[in-house]
């Protein structure tokens, strides 16, 4: 092992990832903080440096009330773009941090296919502004990252969005319950799906087990995942916890793929 390098740079896939994020953790104790993106050395561990920070384009206000789909010009308050009016998601809102595009783009893809585990806490904290501005009640809540197919997660050997979803639920205080909900279908390549068919490749494709639903009623629900791209998985979730008696559900994404169709990047 080369000193300074990390797991997922130089190790063998077969590492477990459990070992794998004690490992990068080892290393975070022991090396002076870098940027996750740049690998440039600066002051503050897991976090993005000035100059990858200053590349992401951030997503805020005026956007649509349900899918957080950014508008150019300011509109009325719970306005809805245009593929919330043609199929309306189950969940309630959606907030996401920056657009899928560069240093972000780049961020995703090394969390999701690279062994980059690191990288997930810098873009846990890209994800928190937004959400305590949108001052979520946290008296009920439950954070549930959205959840990979039991094949796919043997092949990653962990959830990114697990890793993005554990930072926020203790920053929020909240519990993090990545049992609640199960992928049965494996359904993650869509690249080239358009809206609807997203919509109806996913639909179905999530359950909330019987055991658990006693975790899901009554509570309000705080889905999380790396990268919006239709909504449509986000709102077959959403349709599952509800069902089980979620009173409200929203999401947070690190970022979210606009005016383009992306290839099998997420759903
Ligand atoms: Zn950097
Ligand atoms: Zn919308």
């Amino acid at each position: 092992m080369i000193v300074g390098a990390r797991v997922g740079d130089t190790l063998p896939l077969e590492v477990g990832g459990f070992l794998l994020q004690v490992w990068n953790k080892i290393l975070d104790l022991i090396l002076p903080p870098v940027c996750p993106a740049c690998k440039t050395h600066h002051q503050e561990a897991h976090r993005f440096c000035g100059p990858c920070w200053q590349t992401f384009s951030f997503i805020g206000e005026p956007a649509c009330s349900c899918c957080g789909f950014p508008f150019e010009y300011s509109v009325a308050e719970q306005s809805l773009c245009a593929g919330c009016l043609a199929v309306k998601p189950h969940f309630n809102w959606v907030q996401s941090a920056v657009r899928y595009d560069g240093v972000a783009r780049d961020a995703i893809l090394r969390l999701k296919h690279g062994q980059h585990t690191h990288v997930a806490p810098a873009m846990a904290a890209l994800m928190l502004p937004g959400l305590l501005r949108r001052q979520v009640e946290t008296t009920r809540l439950i954070v549930v990252p959205v959840p990979l197919h039991t094949v796919r997660l043997r092949q990653r050997r962990y959830n990114q969005s697990h890793l993005l979803a554990k930072p926020i639920a203790r920053r929020l205080d909240v519990p993090c319950k990545p049992a609640v909900l199960v992928r049965h279908r494996n359904t993650e390549s869509q690249g080239s799906f358009g809206r609807k068919q997203r919509f109806r490749n996913v639909a179905g494709a999530f359950t909330v087990p019987s055991e658990r639903q006693t975790d899901i009623s009554g509570h309000s629900i705080l889905l999380v995942d790396d990268v919006y791209t239709t909504g449509a998985t986000l709102s077959a979730c959403a349709k599952a916890l509800v069902k089980a008696g979620a009173v409200e559900v929203g999401a947070v994404t690190f970022a979210r793929a606009i005016g383009v169709r992306q290839s099998g990047t997420g759903t």
